[in-house]
């Protein structure tokens, strides 16, 4: 067995570009660093609205296609080269927004059995056999019926890794504190006349958005502010990323901030008493 770097990292994801969002800055950051990044997308994002008219041709499959090479050129930018699909490409189907009647398609990842989904991704921990797993909360952050069930999954495979021999010790759940979005979105609106954006979007409409007192974990990745956006900016489709301003619009098309500090809420592993400001706080860092 190849030996494995000291500190790993998995980070498991619905859609491509949601890795980006949410934790483009830490990933960069642990890359250059040195730490082993895994990334597992569980859909290819395909039900997806498409923002720049000459590319709102692409639907279904061939959407997926066109993200995955986006996926693929944002992992690029963020120093990023371990990443998958769970269960191999294609075989979760995006699930569509929650409430459509694409929520009742078999192949889609809403209908996935729990249990079988995990047992792929259970395959992964034991393969990389990470210190810090990365997920959303219970509600998929913002209800996004592919973020829950990626939130049940991840889970899932922690605990079925446990059993055959590989225990997670920290996992969290992206967030963002109420105070840092509510500053955020004032700076926004300060902002807005010189930006390519007409509308603002609201703090509520932020996923993972949580009291301050919950954040256990502040990851500082200022210095990957470039990469991070870089990153943005390949999942043309989905995100428009303001020039030279830290904001980016979704195909709503409501501007919210792009934040390159990214919190987290410990939810296994030892509650620190002070917000860390390292995922891998407390952990031994071993090569095994
Ligand atoms: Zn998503």
């Amino acid at each position: 067995m190849t030996e494995l770097p000291a500190r790993r990292l998995l980070l498991v994801h619905a859609h491509p570009d949601d890795e980006s969002i949410n934790n483009g800055a830490t990933m960069a950051r642990y890359a250059a660093e040195g730490a082993q990044v895994t990334l597992v997308t569980c859909t290819l994002g395909e039900r997806g609205e498409v923002i720049p008219p000459a590319l709102r041709h692409l639907t279904g499959a061939a959407l997926g296609e066109h993200r995955l090479g986006e996926l693929t050129a944002a992992l690029r930018e963020l120093g990023v080269t371990d990443s998958g699909l769970l269960g191999g490409a294609g075989r979760y189907g995006d699930s569509g927004m929650m409430g459509l009647p694409d929520n009742d398609d078999p192949g889609c990842f809403w209908q996935a059995d729990v249990d079988t989904a995990a047992a792929s991704l259970a395959e992964v921990v034991l393969r990389t056999r990470p210190q810090v797993v990365v997920t959303y909360d219970d509600h998929g952050g913002y209800g996004h019926p592919d973020h829950i069930q990626a939130h049940r999954v991840a889970m899932r495979a922690v605990e079925l890794a446990a059993d055959a021999g590989w225990t997670v010790p920290k996992v969290y759940w992206n967030r963002v504190p109420r105070s840092v979005a509510e500053d955020a979105f004032a700076r926004l609106r300060a902002d807005l006349p010189g930006l390519p954006f007409d509308r603002v979007a609201a703090v509520d409409d932020l996923p993972g958005v949580v009291d301050d007192d919950r954040i256990t974990t502040a990851i500082d990745g200022t210095a990957y502010a470039g990469a991070k956006a870089a990153a943005m900016r390949a999942h043309a489709t989905q995100i428009d990323v303001a020039p030279d301003a830290p904001y980016f619009a979704l195909s709503n098309e409501l501007a919210q901030p792009l934040f390159t500090t990214e919190y987290y809420e410990l939810v296994r592993g030892e509650r620190p008493r002070e917000r860390e400001s390292d995922l891998f706080a407390g952990v031994e860092a071993v090569a095994r």
